[in-house]
């Protein structure tokens, strides 16, 4: 077949596979904000699902919306957001390039940590949104989000800055990915050394997407 008629081809099988991505990802955000599983949504504006490019390569898994988040629907939008895109920056890209989401999808009120009960009413969402995008990258920013999704492997840790900027390959839902922990960059707000751990593992993640894997520590 004449090389431009397969490129054409092969450019709307990606094209239908990205509507697809992107209506399912609507229609799981739909669901997420009517969810009553557990009791969090009762004190909120808005459920929080998550948003980005449903293509995306890299995701990143915060722990749960807070105050702007709560009011806005939109994930990492207050401080913490703020220093996360910059992040993003340094390694060349923008919120738009990847998809953001959090562990817990309501607000836990005066952002109290999520109990285990929450996070497992809740974590069936998460794990749909990584099913529909398939990211090679993910990337989970503070304990929380680490705990949570390195327990697939297993992978068990005491203190999140033991094992910030390692490089876990693994399956997830049949897929591989690499998964990277490292600090919530709301920990790095009052604290410049957390600032400069999250500055050194988004040169890790950088990498990883660049597919060097330059840093990594087990295969
Ligand atoms: N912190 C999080 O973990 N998630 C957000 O969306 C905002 C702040």
């Amino acid at each position: 077949m004449h090389k431009k008629v397969i490129r054409v081809i092969v450019n709307s099988v990606g094209m239908v596979q990205e509507t697809g991505r992107e209506v399912a990802i609507e229609r799981l955000a739909a669901v997420i904000g009517e969810c009553r599983k557990c009791p969090l949504w009762e004190n909120t504006h808005h459920a929080v699902p998550g948003e980005g490019a449903t293509g995306a390569g890299l995701m990143l898994i915060g722990e749960a919306p807070g105050k702007q988040e709560d009011l806005t629907g939109r994930p990492f939008v207050g401080r913490a957001g703020k220093l996360l895109e910059s992040l993003l920056t340094g390694i060349g890209l923008t919120r738009d390039d990847v998809f953001i989401a959090n562990i817990v999808k309501h607000r836990p009120p005066g952002n109290r940590d999520p109990r285990d009960e929450e996070i497992s009413a809740c974590t069936p969402y998460l794990e749909e949104q990584i099913r529909i995008i398939r990211p090679k990258v993910i990337v989970m920013l503070g304990r929380h989000s680490s705990r949570y999704i390195l327990s697939f492997l297993p992978v068990e840790f005491d203190r999140i800055t033991e094992i910030r900027g390692t490089v876990y390959p693994g399956l997830l839902f049949g897929h591989p990915v690499r998964l990277i922990p490292t600090l919530h960059p709301a920990a790095a707000l009052y604290n410049p050394a957390y600032r400069v751990a999250l500055e050194e593992d988004f040169r890790v993640i950088g990498r990883e997407l660049a597919g060097t894997g330059e840093s990594t520590t087990e295969d």
